[in-house]
């Protein structure tokens, strides 16, 4: 410990996207602020730079070029029946929702176009859902990509900040991880951690935890940006909720180590409560990357429709568990079926067009602005990263006929699961549907009317096929395994986002945004996601409490 007590009218935890739209605002009040964080320099905007940028917008003026007619209540209405509110605590995580659909209903764009920030034209579609119209899922495309991605989504927030911190407003401090919040006569008035040793690992790689010194800082407000708890496996699986069966044994991991969840521990033992912490989001599209950045790297699918998906032992998943519908239904059955992991059975001509990647990095086009390089995206063949996990991914496997492709699938499953006859007749059965264009397999229905979208039509989904047609092969195989990522409960808050007691009533001098309060209230999302709600989720309750806590100062 330096003996010194530094002193800022405010303490930011976290130098993510949260912990810069709240610094921002504070600076923009003119309150002097501390920003700290455990990783160096170059990891600064934490989980967001590495992100694919996609933001949910309600009724925007992309949607409207689409043809996509969207509406608050129609928002609303598939937040709530996604979201699945049903606990007494629930009450604040509901103000939220309604608040934070009001806000990508309205003020949210024009907001983050006046920083700069621009979109890429065609609105994806996110978690369609697949049951009925009151129940789970985006009744139209609202996920919009941000042109430059992830990191097009930190610069506008990082610009403001090291500009504050150039008028002397945001001192910003790297390696330091703060282990208690100092609490004085029952308020929060400070912060005290380790100093961790200088780092020079690059973005995204863990740097060492080498303890070199303490640190003590003083301030009217704390303000928690301090992530989820995706990379703490541990974690993951002491929270991990009955409903969703067995927790997996083996995770790959969707987020950056310092996403370890530790502040929510110390927030809770200064006071603070923790509200659903058994509300978590984690993909079932989950592929091993074969040039990992982080400890168990794992990369998201982000998949169109056709994809016919099967269990280990080669069942197909049952309606409404296709491609990009409904991701904690199908984890719930996954996790039921006794095997961690599932298949994608596709061909060349649906991975071309279906298969996207999330995250900035396998998505060079987008994210450097490369107009040149996007456009080869309607040429033929899938985009280099994603023939990259095709020759290089350990869950992939290419073949010209079913038989071989089967061996290699059981060749990469090496658990003797995989049963021939059934994979074939799930395949030749669900082929035997394509005839017209009309059926009864939903899945083949969804795919026919996702064509009815101009957007999904031009760049998202195959046209209808066979699987087993030859001039659409060769056949692919593609091992999907749980994938860990976001956080969807924590420190519960009110709409100014301050931390609240188990009582119900606000820990003085404390507040949270961001994941690590479950994005807002303790939990915005309910159960369940509409996707896209994160990156917004940040920003909507990082620049409230930065408001709040500069209006309270
Ligand atoms: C690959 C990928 C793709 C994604 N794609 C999307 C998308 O398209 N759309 C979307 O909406 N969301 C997406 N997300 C989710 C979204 O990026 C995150 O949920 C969001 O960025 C979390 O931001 P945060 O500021 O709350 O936390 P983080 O980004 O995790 O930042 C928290 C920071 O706090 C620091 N910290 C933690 N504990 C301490 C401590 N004790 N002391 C000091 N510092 C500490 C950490 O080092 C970190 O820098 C994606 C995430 C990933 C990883």
């Amino acid at each position: 410990m330096s003996g010194t007590v530094e002193r800022a009218d405010a303490i930011v935890v976290g130098a993510g996207l949260a912990g810069l739209a709240a610094a921002a605002e504070l600076a923009d009040a003119g309150k002097k602020v501390l920003l700290l964080d455990q990783e160096a320099e170059n990891s600064l905007g934490g989980q967001a730079f590495w992100s694919f940028g996609g933001l949910f917008f309600v009724d925007s003026p992309e949607q409207r070029r689409m043809g996509i007619r969207d509406s608050r209540e129609l928002a609303l209405q598939d937040w709530m029946g996604t979201a699945g509110f049903d606990r007494p605590e629930d009450a604040w995580p509901r103000k939220w929702a309604e608040a934070y659909v009001d806000f990508a209903a309205g003020e949210k764009y024009s907001w983050l176009r006046r920083m700069g920030l621009r979109l890429f034209p065609v609105v994806g579609w996110a978690e369609r859902g697949g049951s009925l119209a009151g129940g789970h899922g985006n009744s139209v495309p609202r996920f919009h990509i941000t042109w430059g991605t992830g990191p097009g989504v930190v610069e506008p927030f990082e610009r403001r900040v090291r500009a504050a911190a150039e008028r002397g407003l945001i001192s910003l401090r790297f390696r330091h991880r703060v282990e208690e919040l100092v609490v004085t006569g029952g308020a929060v008035t400070g912060v005290r951690g380790s100093l961790l040793a200088p780092s020079d690992a690059e973005r995204g790689r863990a740097g060492s935890r080498d303890v070199v010194g303490g640190f003590e800082m003083a301030a009217q407000a704390v303000i928690v940006t301090s992530g989820g708890i995706g990379a703490n496996h541990d974690l993951v699986r002491e929270n991990w909720p009955e409903r969703l069966g067995t927790p997996p044994r083996r995770m790959l991991s969707g987020v950056p180590e310092y996403v370890d969840g530790r502040m929510l521990a110390v927030t809770e033992k200064a006071g603070g409560q923790i509200i659903n912490p058994d509300r978590m989001w984690h993909y079932t599209e989950g592929i091993e990357n074969w040039d990992p950045i982080w400890a168990r790297h794992g990369i998201r699918i982000l998949p169109g429709p056709s994809s016919l998906w099967l269990d280990a032992t080669g069942r197909r998943l049952p309606a409404p568990n296709f491609p990009g519908f409904d991701t904690l239904s199908t984890l719930e059955h996954i996790m039921r079926t006794g095997h961690e992991y599932t298949w994608f059975v596709l061909s060349q001509k649906i991975i071309e067009k279906e298969f996207a990647l999330s995250g900035s990095e396998q998505n060079p086009d987008l994210t450097g602005k490369d107009v040149k390089l996007l456009l080869k995206r309607v040429l033929p063949g899938a985009p280099g990263p994603v023939e990259a996990f095709k020759d290089k991914g350990a869950d992939f496997a290419v073949a010209d006929r079913l038989p071989e492709l089967i061996r290699k699938m059981q060749e990469i499953a090496g658990d003797g699961v995989l049963d021939p006859e059934t994979v074939t007749r799930e395949v030749v059965a669900r082929d035997r549907e394509m005839a017209n264009s009309f059926t009864k397999d939903a899945q083949v229905m969804a795919i026919h009317a996702a064509r009815n979208y101009r957007g999904d039509k031009l760049i998202r989904v195959a046209s209808p096929h066979q699987i087993l047609d030859p001039k659409a092969g060769p056949l692919i195989a593609v091992r999907l395994n749980i994938l860990t990522r976001k956080t969807l409960g924590g420190l519960h808050t009110d709409l100014d986002a301050r931390v609240l007691r188990a009582d119900g009533t606000p820990l003085p001098g404390v507040y949270a945004a961001g994941e690590v309060a479950g994005f807002g209230g303790g939990g915005v999302h309910g159960y369940r996601a509409l996707e896209g709600t994160f990156l917004g989720g940040c920003l909507f309750s990082g620049r409230t409490a930065g408001r709040a806590a500069a209006a309270a100062l």
